[in-house]
């Protein structure tokens, strides 16, 4: 298999673009058969999930809408350490059937932020659909409804997701080489 280098690491396909799009479109039949009485929004999670949502929207025969948000990370004061901010929501999602869409799920801190919060805007509903999900590296279990992938535990690139600003625009899902 081809080896890239991106910055100062190698990667290899890990899953190819065939592979990926097939259980996107498949995800994609799932939610309209759940959504088939509702008209779902969907909150994209920017940047990683750029890709992942615009393959999935393609093959949504609901009707639904879309939006972006990102969540950024800083240092608290607090013992917490690390404080997650949600940015760009400025939808009224009080009593909507709401979708989050998400690259991966690492340890599940970003979810599981961003869930209290949704949930705090009194949505009908929410439901998280994950391009990959690392089981292995889960601290705070989220309930995942829709999953394309579960992976290892081993940083991935492409198709959205970046090593240090680069790398998204790969057709495909690689994986570093140890
Ligand atoms: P969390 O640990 O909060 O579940 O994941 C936070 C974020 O870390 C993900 O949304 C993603 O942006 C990033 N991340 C986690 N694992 C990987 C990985 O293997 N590759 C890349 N490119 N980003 C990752
Ligand atoms: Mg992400
Ligand atoms: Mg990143």
């Amino acid at each position: 298999m081809a080896v890239i280098q991106v910055h100062d690491k190698f990667f290899d396909v890990f899953i190819d673009k065939e592979t990926l799009e097939h259980r996107i479109a498949y995800l994609a039949a799932e939610i309209n058969a759940d959504y088939s009485d509702r008209q779902p929004l969907l909150i994209a999670v920017l940047n990683g999930s750029f890709l992942f949502v615009a393959e999935l929207m393609k093959s949504l025969k609901i009707p639904c809408e879309i939006t972006f948000i990102r969540v950024s990370s800083y240092q608290g004061t607090g013992t917490s350490g690390v404080v997650k901010q949600v940015l760009g929501l400025n939808e009224d999602i009080r009593d909507r059937d709401v979708i989050i869409i998400e690259d991966i799920v690492d340890t599940g801190h970003t979810m599981a932020e961003l869930l209290g919060q949704l949930t705090a805007r009194k949505p009908r509903s929410v439901e998280i659909a994950t391009m990959l999900h690392k089981p292995e590296a889960t601290r705070i279990p989220v309930n995942l409804k829709y999953v394309g992938f579960a992976i290892e535990n081993r940083f991935v690139l492409g198709y959205g997701l970046d090593y240090d600003g680069l790398g998204r625009n790969l057709p495909c899902i690689y994986q570093l080489v140890e």
